[in-house]
């Protein structure tokens, strides 16, 4: 099976502008990851360097309490919307809250396409709310390797199913405009074309 996204089940280096820390990041599936992260010492950007080093591993288990990508969800998008919006309050971009959800509706679509990248920790309560189709931390150890299809196939549908999980303040942490970079777009379309 040919992977789609030339950053598939890489293990990355990504290092901080500002602080050079650097942090080993897996992806755990064939999709998409962002150029930049924020940095897990100071918060500003690190920044996917090294790019030759990456090493594709299907298998890597990140230890717990390191950072990996996985699919992130319907909720977990909207989730970080509502921050965002939350955030807007008092400044000159406020949005009426009656209004949020028609902001919502209107932007999740674009900016949180399937299979959009979250970066959550190992070990971590996000880290047991995978999407359906992708491999839990559990199974990679107790279950021989299967072959796993995206979750970008998988359709919105599946993961609205488990419409029942909650999620804290803490998910909006994320930088969400450095995810969707237009950058990160452009680097999806070159891959497929490798
Ligand atoms: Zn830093």
């Amino acid at each position: 099976m040919k992977d789609t996204h030339a950053e598939a089940f890489a293990v990355m280096r990504y290092r901080c502008g500002t602080c050079r820390t650097e942090e080993i990041i897996w992806n755990s599936r064939d999709g998409v990851t962002p150029f930049c992260v924020d940095c897990r010492m100071c918060g500003l950007l690190a920044e996917h360097v090294e790019w030759s080093r990456d090493r594709r591993d299907p298998l890597h288990d990140s230890a717990p309490g390191d950072r990996y990508f996985r699919d992130g969800m319907h909720e977990e998008a909207r989730a970080i919307l509502r921050e965002r919006l939350r955030r807007c309050e008092g400044t000159p971009y406020e949005v009426p809250e009656d209004e949020w959800e028609d902001v919502i509706a209107a932007t999740l679509p674009q900016e949180f396409r399937p299979g959009w990248p979250k970066l959550v920790v190992r070990g971590s309560d996000q880290d047991t709310l995978s999407p359906p189709n992708a491999m839990s931390g559990e199974l990679a150890q107790t279950e021989a390797p299967a072959p796993r299809r995206s979750t970008r196939d998988g359709g919105e549908g599946m993961i609205e199913e488990s419409g029942e999980l909650s999620f804290s303040a803490n998910d909006a942490n994320i930088p969400v405009d450095i995810w969707m970079d237009t950058r990160l777009h452009d680097r999806d379309d070159d891959a497929e074309t490798r």
